[in-house]
């Protein structure tokens, strides 16, 4: 399985190359067969638009890297699930400070998360998920075009989008309607002035492998406690998860593999961390990480930005004649404690489906024609969450070494001396526990202003 590798022997499914008689054979074009592209193409064809997906990987999924949980609450609404190819359901959800040596976690294992449809959260592949998502646009009618770049758009005289331009030869294909689901790298829509770039501080690194374990058979279940299907999402914080940098490191379980990744803010990359590939073998190496992954063997490695700007870069959505979806529109949530992109993604891709196929409908073209979509998305989780959260990484940032350095350290120590055991009553080993805590906090008044800052988190 591989969701990195563009060259795993596998054919491609995709139509004939582009000729020129697919010009302006299509109602729309989506730039990208990831998870927002085939949730817009998937919308559109149900609605009995001619749609052509465009991939520049060899087949949808191959060029794609995430940890990752897939959480499919619109998914399920848009398509027949029960033959998609998920590793495992996520039964635990456990985070962990980690220090150099340390390891504090909380757990978490509903009994209802083993109950379909399993709290919407599924570990995938995307070398095969996307892949089986795009079938399910193709099965609906649209045409998908892969190992083909889109490499700018098409104008008309006056400004509107009607187009697009591909590394083929004769490559040019016009289309009422384009959908930019291309993806955090967003260089069409950067090339084209739709968007900036993203701010350096608004963007973090994602390194993950999949790892392999030589003796298969129960090998997972046995570390992981698990039975049946259910798989766990394991979240590191802490210097001993990614150094110096504001961010986290974390571990999926897939049906007979693992994903070991971090996901850390570029600007610290780029500063004093050794390079990613080397953070994350410092992590592997914790004493809490190491005996999870003794023994196995990387058989994937992939790197990919994240946009995590929030809500404040979400850049502007519709223009005339194309809409923008998914990462390239910056809708992923990282703040810590939640990772979530695919879910907006797939709904942002399915609301512009919509608003697109109703302005098909209505044979409007006009700059407004798409306007619902930024109006829907903006009633939706999608923005909803993101506007809910916006503080939270600046107060992260701010506090930093609070977090990610002092308060890991000071937990370990307060939880070793609360449960010591010696010849000493336990009043002095709880006193000495709550003394370390409140040493680092400034105390009790440093402990409620801390409350104060972050009681948003749980509001
Ligand atoms: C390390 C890491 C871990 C993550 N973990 C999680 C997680 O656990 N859960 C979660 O919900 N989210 C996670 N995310 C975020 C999630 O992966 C994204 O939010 C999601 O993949 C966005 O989907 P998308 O369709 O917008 O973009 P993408 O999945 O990036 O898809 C874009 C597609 O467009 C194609 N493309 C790009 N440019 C062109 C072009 N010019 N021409 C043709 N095709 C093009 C690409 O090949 C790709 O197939 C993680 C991200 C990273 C990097």
């Amino acid at each position: 399985m591989s969701d990195t590798s563009a060259d795993d022997g596998e054919e491609a499914r995709s139509e004939p190359v582009a000729e020129p008689d697919y010009d302006g054979a299509f109602d729309a074009i989506v730039v990208g067969a990831g998870l927002a592209g085939s949730a817009a193409a998937v919308t559109m064809a149900n609605d009995g638009l001619d749609v052509l997906m465009i991939e520049r990987g060899r087949y949808p999924g191959a060029k794609n890297v995430f940890g990752g949980v897939l959480y499919t609450p619109t998914l399920r609404e848009l398509v027949d699930v029960s033959s998609a190819p998920v590793e495992r359901y996520v039964a635990e959800k456990r985070f962990s400070m980690l220090s150099e040596t340390d390891e504090t976690a909380v757990s978490l294992r509903p009994g209802e998360w083993h109950d379909p449809p399993h709290n919407d959260s599924y570990t995938v592949l995307r070398g095969e998920f996307d892949r089986w998502f795009a079938e399910q646009a193709v099965d609906a009618g649209a045409v998908l075009l892969t190992e083909t770049t889109v490499t700018g758009l098409i104008r008309s005289d006056g400004g509107r989008i009607v187009g697009v331009e591909t590394d083929r030869p004769n490559g040019d294909i016009t289309a009422d309607y384009v959908v930019l689901a291309e993806g955090g790298n967003s260089l069409v829509s950067e090339g084209a002035d739709l968007k900036k770039p993203e701010r350096a501080e608004n963007v973090a690194v994602g390194v993950k492998e999949v790892l392999e374990f030589p003796e298969r058979d129960g090998v997972i279940e046995d570390r992981f406690r698990l039975s049946d299907d259910g798989g766990v999402s394991y979240h590191y914080f802490g210097d001993g998860a990614v150094g110096d940098a504001v961010g986290g490191g974390f571990i999926y379980t897939n049906g007979d593999t693992i994903s070991v990744g971090l996901a850390y803010s570029i600007a610290d990359a780029r500063g004093r961390q050794p390079d990613p590939e080397g953070t994350l073998n410092a992590f592997k190496s914790h004493p809490a990480v190491a005996p999870l992954v003794r023994d196995a063997r990387t058989v994937e490695y992939g790197a990919k930005a994240i946009p995590e700007g929030g809500h404040e870069s979400i850049p502007q959505l519709v223009h005339d004649g194309a809409a923008i979806v998914g990462d390239a529109a910056g809708l992923v949530l990282n703040n810590g404690v939640h990772l979530e992109g695919t879910n907006m993604a797939v709904e942002s891709g399915y609301l512009a489906g919509e608003a697109i196929a109703e302005a098909a409908r209505r044979d409007r073209i006009d700059e407004g024609a798409l306007r619902s979509y930024p109006e829907r998305l903006d009633e939706s989780f999608v923005v909803q969450n993101l506007e809910r959260y916006g503080w939270l990484m600046d107060r992260v940032e701010e506090d930093r070494d609070l977090i990610f350095e002092e308060l890991p350290h000071a937990l370990a120590d307060a939880g070793a001396e609360y449960f010591r055991i010696d010849r000493e009553p336990k009043e002095r080993h709880a006193e000495e526990a709550r003394d370390r805590i409140l040493d680092t906090v400034g105390g009790w008044r440093g402990a409620a202003k801390l409350a104060y800052r972050y009681r948003k988190v749980i509001r």
